[in-house]
């Protein structure tokens, strides 16, 4: 019974791609197609990812699902109607915005994420809330393309967006996946460790991009191992893999790949970027910190060279 409801689900999410990306061909996606083409998203690409557009109307989608036989509790149950105690008759939750279909690791579509086009819109992103096919910290965009490609390439990048995802694509690392709207979890990181023995994480060069490699750490450190880490790639002044691949091209995202740094340096950067180390009570603080940050590590004999790895950069700091 599950399982029929689910195959059911996925047909429902399946008509739903499909009208978004009928919608974003018809007349009513004009605007959406321009916005596109001035992201650089071209029709082959668009048609490559599944992107569509969701109507500016409170029951488009509803409609045209009803019109195909879905009944009202399966809109629901896929996340496609907002519903609630308040709302008398449930409504597209998704309108006027650039659909983005998220696949799962099979390639079937398990939900949405939507943009919006104007910049005044109360959130930019709005994605597909938590469903029996949506748990979206254990999911990663891009990941049934990606998964194969990482076999090709020998590793996996994580980026911070989907738009980042398809223009790495683009400039030819397909082996790309971002998560979805949240900081990068323990089930996402273990997801790169089935691809990789070394993701890159590739996040924004602004504050909150850096943040987010910080939070990372932490995440990844209980974990690591011998042939089991992260590396770091830092991108030059605050911009994202979307406008580097923009500006500077696929060469530019190379060097920027060539020189990701390891998690023991981005460890270090990040307790000793602000902060007076000046008298020897607040070096004891900063060796303290470290040490207790390392703490988690479970395997035994990267724990001990990690604090000999930091007793060093101490020594000499
Ligand atoms: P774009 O290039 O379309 O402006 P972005 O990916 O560069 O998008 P960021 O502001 O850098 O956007 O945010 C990174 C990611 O965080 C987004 O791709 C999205 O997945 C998520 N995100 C951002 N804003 C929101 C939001 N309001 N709600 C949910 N997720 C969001
Ligand atoms: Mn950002
Ligand atoms: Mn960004
Ligand atoms: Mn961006």
């Amino acid at each position: 019974r599950r399982e029929e409801q689910r195959a059911s689900l996925h047909e429902v999410m399946e008509l739903a791609a499909t009208f978004f990306q009928s919608r974003l061909q018809a007349r009513e996606g004009a605007a959406a197609r321009g916005y596109l083409a001035d992201r650089g998203l071209t029709p082959a690409i668009q048609a490559e990812f599944g992107i569509g557009y969701s109507p500016n109307e409170k029951f488009a989608l509803r409609d045209h699902l009803a019109g195909k036989g879905v009944d009202r509790d399966a809109m629901i149950e896929a996340g496609l109607l907002i519903h609630g105690e308040d709302i008398q008759v449930p409504y597209d939750r998704f309108r006027d915005r650039i659909m983005f279909p998220i696949h799962d690791v099979r390639g079937k579509v398990i939900a949405f994420g939507g943009r919006a086009m104007d910049k005044e819109a109360s959130a930019k992103y709005l994605n597909s809330p938590e469903t029996s096919l949506f748990h979206k910290g254990a999911c990663l965009y891009n990941h049934h393309r990606a998964r194969k490609a990482a076999h090709e390439k020998g590793g996996v990048i994580a980026v911070e967006g989907y738009v980042d995802v398809i223009m790495m694509s683009v400039a030819g690392f397909g082996h790309t996946v971002a998560p979805l709207g949240t900081a990068l979890t323990e089930d996402q990181l273990n997801l790169l460790w089935r691809m990789s023995e070394e993701p890159v994480l590739c996040f924004d060069g602004d504050k909150a991009g850096r943040r987010a490699a910080y939070r990372a750490v932490d995440v990844a450190l209980p974990q690591i191992g011998p042939g089991k880490t992260l590396k770091f790639a830092l991108l030059p002044g605050g911009q994202d893999p979307d406008e580097l691949v923009r500006s500077s091209g696929a060469t530019a995202v190379s060097e920027v790949l060539q020189g990701a740094l390891p998690l023991s340096d981005i460890l270090w950067e990040r307790e000793t970027q602000s902060g007076d180390f000046s008298t020897p009570e607040r070096r004891a603080a900063l060796e303290r910190k470290l040490m207790d940050a390392l703490a988690p590590i479970r395997d035994e004999t990267v724990r001990r060279h990690y604090r000999a790895d930091m007793d060093n950069r101490l020594r000499s700091f």
